[in-house]
């Protein structure tokens, strides 16, 4: 395995949540905050937010991402964004979250094809994989992340550096307070870590792997001193100020404590 000294983000997936003007009231608070943080700290925030957003966070450390976006640039796709939309706008995209999997439908081969436009239009790509709780207790946990990886990655021409993040969220995990265990999350990280090393090359060992599924204030610290988890994607707990800050912090300490070893 590649040493690995990937950045260390933290990055809230608001989802579909508050009004226009909460989220900016948030964004404000966050950048109070966080600006100038030791880590990369992030929200995603809806797409009628984004501009706003922008503009709050404009001058600041922070970055911006949506939460999707659509695999062509344009045409006849009533009520989608494209990456082209989103370029002007954004750092980031998260593509293959498990709510666009499971609840949206979204196939392995759409996902791809969005990742590939998205990088067309110079986007970081967050890519999300996981398992669902039977495919956990199937014991086919591995197998689902290779899958999931390898028709993300395979139409890519190439990565380098800073273009792309892996987020492991295991489906049972997200929103339903049931966290992974720090050894369960860190046993996928790796192997999503190897899998990388084989299908990027020596790029891989600058893509950070987040954790992603109910993580809180209270559990980050334990996560963020497994060896293989570079940061988090925060759902619920990003839309709180002080969870989303104590979550940062906890970031923060894991990335000096690394730093010294
Ligand atoms: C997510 O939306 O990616 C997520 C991990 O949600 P939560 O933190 O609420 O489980």
């Amino acid at each position: 395995m590649s040493s690995r000294r990937p950045t260390r983000l933290v990055a809230g997936n608001w989802k579909m949540n508050t009004s226009v003007a909460d989220g900016l009231d948030l964004a404000r608070a966050l950048r109070a905050g966080l600006d100038g943080s030791g880590v990369e700290v992030e929200v995603l925030p809806p797409f009628t937010h984004l501009v706003g957003v922008r503009d709050v966070l404009r001058g600041s450390s922070l970055r911006l991402g949506a939460q999707n976006c659509y695999a062509e640039d344009k045409g006849a796709f009533t009520g989608e964004i494209s990456p082209l939309m989103l370029a002007d706008i954004c750092d980031d995209v998260l593509l293959g979250h498990s709510e666009r999997r499971h609840v949206l439908g979204e196939s392995d081969e759409l996902i791809a094809r969005k990742l590939v436009a998205a990088r067309r239009h110079g986007l970081r790509v967050i890519l999300a994989v996981g398992e669902t709780e039977s495919e956990r207790l199937e014991d086919t946990t591995m197998a689902v992340i290779d899958r999931q990886l390898r028709s993300a990655l395979e139409k890519l021409d190439e990565v380098s550096d800073g273009e792309l993040v892996l987020a492991y969220e295991p489906v049972w995990a997200i929103g339903t307070g049931r966290t992974a265990t720090p050894a369960q999350a860190e046993e996928v990280c790796v192997h999503i870590v190897t899998r990388l090393d084989q299908l990027l090359g020596e790029v891989a060992s600058s893509v950070p792997v987040l954790y992603g599924g109910s993580v809180t204030a209270d559990n980050a610290a334990e996560l963020f001193g497994q060896p293989h988890i570079h940061g988090a994607l925060v759902g619920g707990a990003s839309l709180k100020v002080d969870a989303f800050t104590a979550i940062v912090r906890a970031a923060e300490v894991a990335t000096a404590a690394a730093e010294q070893r």
